[in-house]
């Protein structure tokens, strides 16, 4: 048995079973509960796999270009960390690769290992596991602020050098948007039950 509290009037229950797609209202007052979202695995894993690609093209191809005095400057994802090691600048190079490079991996690939067994129903080792980092991890992932840091970053150097945004700068700036809504499709309960079906 679950407790859940009314956001609205405090009340506190017993919480209902609800179908996929369904909604619960507090007893006393009305107000929504929560929602189970329908289809909730479908959406998520169309969209973490959409993720993964980006995420892909956003580190393979340059990130951005400079163009100083007619020479052209190419820089991926990566070579901008090693490139602030070069100078010393260690702790802004590791906040690049974490927020940038190592959470939104981490994030994409325990995803795609949770959801895709749910999907195709089967099961692999370490599901629970995975999806309870998947939870836990989610307030940490904090791509869209690394976002505003590149462009605070490209305005004020607008002016030192012709910048060019490279193929990864525009999978960036979509993967940000599709992240973000596979979070917010994501309804854990839903996949909660799933996992324990498939057991
Ligand atoms: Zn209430």
């Amino acid at each position: 048995m679950r407790i859940v509290g009314c956001h609205e009037c405090d009340a506190v229950m017993e919480e209902p079973f609800v179908p996929d797609g369904g909604a619960a209202y507090c007893i006393r007052c009305g107000a929504l509960l929560f929602r189970r979202h329908s289809r909730t695995v479908e959406v998520c894993f169309a969209l973490v796999v959409a993720a993964a690609i980006l995420y892909t093209v956003a580190n393979v191809y340059p990130f951005l270009a400079f163009q100083m005095q007619g020479q052209q400057t190419h820089t991926t994802l990566l070579e901008g960390v090693d490139a602030l090691m070069d100078q010393g600048e260690n702790a802004v190079a590791a906040l690049v690769f974490l927020t940038a490079i190592a959470s939104p991996a981490c994030e994409i690939g325990l995803l795609l290992y949770v959801l895709g067994p749910v999907f195709f129903g089967f099961r692999l080792p370490g599901m629970a596991v995975a999806f309870r980092f998947v939870e836990q991890f989610r307030p940490w992932s904090m791509l869209e602020v690394f976002l505003i840091g590149i462009l605070v970053a490209g305005v004020k150097l607008a002016d030192l050098a012709d910048i060019v945004p490279g193929t990864a700068l525009y999978a960036f700036g979509l993967l940000i948007p599709i992240l973000a809504a596979a979070s917010n499709f994501l309804d854990a309960e839903i996949v909660w039950r799933r996992i324990a079906e498939e057991a």
